[in-house]
């Protein structure tokens, strides 16, 4: 297994720049998602790794080798499409084995590998049904043979979940979950849903509107610490408040105005942190408990009024507007304390958050 490395490229359409000096790592044998808005360019490195268009500058490497000018078929890089592209007047069996059946491979050799994939994929039985007969999940799994069986050493996913409903989603992520798990091919999965992202990836890049890598980590990093506004925002849901760095004992601290000082955490201290700067700080909603009661251990405490409430079975979300008069989004999980305490609106509570949970955002 080979890594893939993107060396500085550059593409243009019709003079107009998509993708500029991009550099990236994708690790071999890892299930890497590529989150981005819609139009960023995410599909283009796709089509430039697979070799369908080609860098106006820059290098791509399957491991030492240089594959930047070498032809689709050689590459052994395979590509499922957000539109299956399957042939339909062919049965799964035929539409799985078509690339053997370019190689001109043996009868029995296809006949094996076709089982073996299908197996795989938990599409036994099926080889005789048309495509057509077939749900948009099934689709799917046999789009995702046809692009195994030849054992790529890198898998490109393009939206491959984009035709499914949520619920068979969420499912068809497991299963892409487990695939990459048993083949270990590189799986490199382009989305701009940072749910599927963060579900299915060992490693991320996130990439802004501007078609440049603002963060790559683990989902985990990512989420607990973005290092800006976009990722913040882009990666889950948060709370963004401007306020103004301040020191006290050796320690940082935000100043909001109105509100007073919050503590924060800081464990990597980067070059913007000049005290007295202009700074924004991330808040995940999920991290401030909300009470109507008085609470101790908690590094930090707002006091605000309920503005709006929002069920969704899980969860609850209040907005809650502060003596500043900005609002604050808590979600509180529904089953962690029961029974609840019921909070209504226009009830006013208090809002306690740990310092660790203040992400430091340079403005
Ligand atoms: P989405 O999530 O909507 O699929 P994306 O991030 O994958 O978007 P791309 O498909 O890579 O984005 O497109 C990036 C930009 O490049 C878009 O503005 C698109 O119109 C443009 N583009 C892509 N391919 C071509 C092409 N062959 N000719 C001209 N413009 C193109």
């Amino acid at each position: 297994m080979r890594q893939i490395k993107i060396e500085k490229i550059s593409k243009s359409f019709e003079g107009e720049a998509i993708i500029s000096d991009l550099s990236l790592t994708i690790p071999a044998g890892k299930f890497f998602a590529l989150l981005g808005p819609s139009g960023c360019g995410k599909t283009t490195i796709l089509r430039l790794v697979a070799g369908l268009e080609k860098v106006d500058s820059g290098k791509i490497y399957l491991g030492e080798k240089d594959i930047t000018n070498i032809p689709v078929y050689e590459r052994n890089i395979n590509t499922v499409f957000q539109q299956y592209a399957l042939f339909p007047h062919l049965s799964v069996f035929e539409n799985v084995a078509y690339s053997l059946r370019v190689k001109r491979e043996k009868e029995k050799l296809i006949r094996d590998k076709v089982f073996d994939v299908l197996k795989t994929v938990r599409l036994l039985g099926f080889e005789s049904k048309s495509i057509k007969s077939l749900s948009g999940g099934q689709q799917q799994r046999v789009a995702l043979a046809r692009a195994i069986i030849n054992e790529p050493e890198v898998l490109l996913l393009d939206e491959p979940l984009a035709a499914l409903d949520p619920k068979l989603k969420e499912q068809v992520l497991i299963e892409l979950i487990d695939l990459q798990d048993k083949l270990k091919t590189t799986f490199i999965y382009v989305t701009h849903d940072q749910f599927e992202a963060l579900t299915v990836a060992d490693q991320m890049a996130i990439m802004n509107a501007n078609g440049r890598i603002e963060q790559i980590g683990t989902p985990k990093e990512i989420y607990e610490f973005p290092i800006s506004r976009f990722v913040a925002n882009f990666v889950g849901t948060t709370n963004i408040i401007e306020g103004q760095l301040r020191t006290k004992n050796g320690d940082f601290e935000v100043e909001i105005e109105k509100l007073g000082n919050f503590m924060v955490y800081a464990p990597a201290k980067k070059e913007w942190m000049i005290p007295g700067c202009q700074l924004f700080v991330s808040l995940r909603p999920e991290k401030i408990y909300i009470s109507k009661k008085t609470m101790e251990g908690f590094s930090n405490h707002l006091i605000g009024k309920v503005h709006n409430i929002i069920y969704y079975g899980r969860s609850t979300q209040y907005d809650v507007i502060l003596i500043n008069g900005k609002k604050l989004t808590v979600f509180e999980q529904n089953e962690e304390h029961f029974p609840q305490e019921i909070i209504d609106y226009d009830d006013q509570v208090n809002l306690y958050f740990q310092k660790e949970n203040v992400v430091l955002l340079e403005s």
